[in-house]
């Protein structure tokens, strides 16, 4: 029997799932938890949602996402900040451990990345008192740089890190294998980042070829990335914490049934997920 109690999916690997789809999905295959999105939350409202996720007992590693903050209109970015707080209130309300910043990059018209991301610095650190007071950790997850243009300007694990380092308590790294597996400072971006400061993994894998700049991420497994031995940095380190696949998949696993996916998920993640004791596939080998 898999030992999925740290495994969780996050909901955007069902697309088509509401969340009651969702919740009821991964609990009947015995995953142990969903990463959730704002816009489900949305549909199901806040409270019927909370109640749904705590009575099915999935844990929520994390809220995707922030609102994006790349505007330079000051009553737009007040606004946007706003909403970052209303998101920051939902995950609390659902239990989620942090808040995903995907804070968007360049305005329109802008070519001034580092004005980009010092708004972003600044956006961040305007939030994080509400974030401490409703117990909810910023959750800091470099994107790939393909995506730098427009969907975030925090694009490595060292920049990230960095950028927590400044911010300080209350803040942490979301690491995405998808995002970094690329990068050659990222296995030593989390030793240095440490245990504690992972707030959760995320897993999926690199395609080659990638057909959708946005949404072809491959299944585990089926790509070129060596999962096992970001597993092994891990356990090295001495990481606790969640395992959590995520697929953005339009043509291939948000066209297939969500019963399937998450079988398939569960199945391939399995080697890569279980307890440091018990045996990921770096805890079995002596
Ligand atoms: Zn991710």
């Amino acid at each position: 029997m898999s030992d999925l109690s740290r495994f969780a999916i996050n909901q955007i690997t069902t697309r088509d799932w509401t969340l009651r789809q969702a919740v009821d999905g991964y609990a009947r295959r015995g995953v142990a938890g969903i990463g959730v999105w704002t816009q489900y939350v949305d549909d199901a409202g806040l409270a019927p949602a909370a109640r749904l996720i705590r009575d099915a007992g999935l844990f929520v590693p994390c809220l995707c996402t922030s609102a994006w903050v790349n505007m330079t209109d000051p009553a737009l970015l007040a606004a946007a900040i706003d909403e970052n707080r209303r998101r920051i209130d939902m995950a609390a309300a659902i239990g989620a451990r942090c808040l995903v910043v995907v804070p968007g990059s360049l305005a329109p018209g802008e070519r001034d990345l580092s004005a980009a991301r010092a708004r972003v610095e600044d956006a961040i650190a305007a939030i994080l008192p509400h974030a401490d007071a409703a117990g909810v950790v910023i959750g800091l997850e470099p994107l790939h740089p393909m995506f730098a243009g427009d969907r975030s300007c925090l694009n490595t694990f060292a920049q990230c890190l960095a950028l927590s380092d400044r911010l300080g308590p209350g803040t942490g790294l979301v690491a995405d294998v998808y995002h970094c597996w690329w990068d050659p400072d990222f296995a030593d971006g989390l030793r240095q980042a440490g245990p504690d400061r992972i707030l959760t993994f995320h897993l999926s894998d690199w395609l080659v070829p990638t057909r959708d700049l946005y949404q072809d991420r491959g299944m585990v497994g089926d790509g070129v990335i060596d999962i096992a031995f970001h597993r092994g940095v891990l356990d090295e380190i001495g990481y606790d914490g969640p395992f959590e696949i995520e697929l953005f998949s339009r043509l291939d696993w948000w066209l297939r049934d969500g019963d399937e996916t998450v079988q398939v998920c569960a199945e391939r993640c399995a080697p890569y997920v279980g307890s440091r004791r018990s045996g990921g596939v770096m805890a079995a080998v002596p």
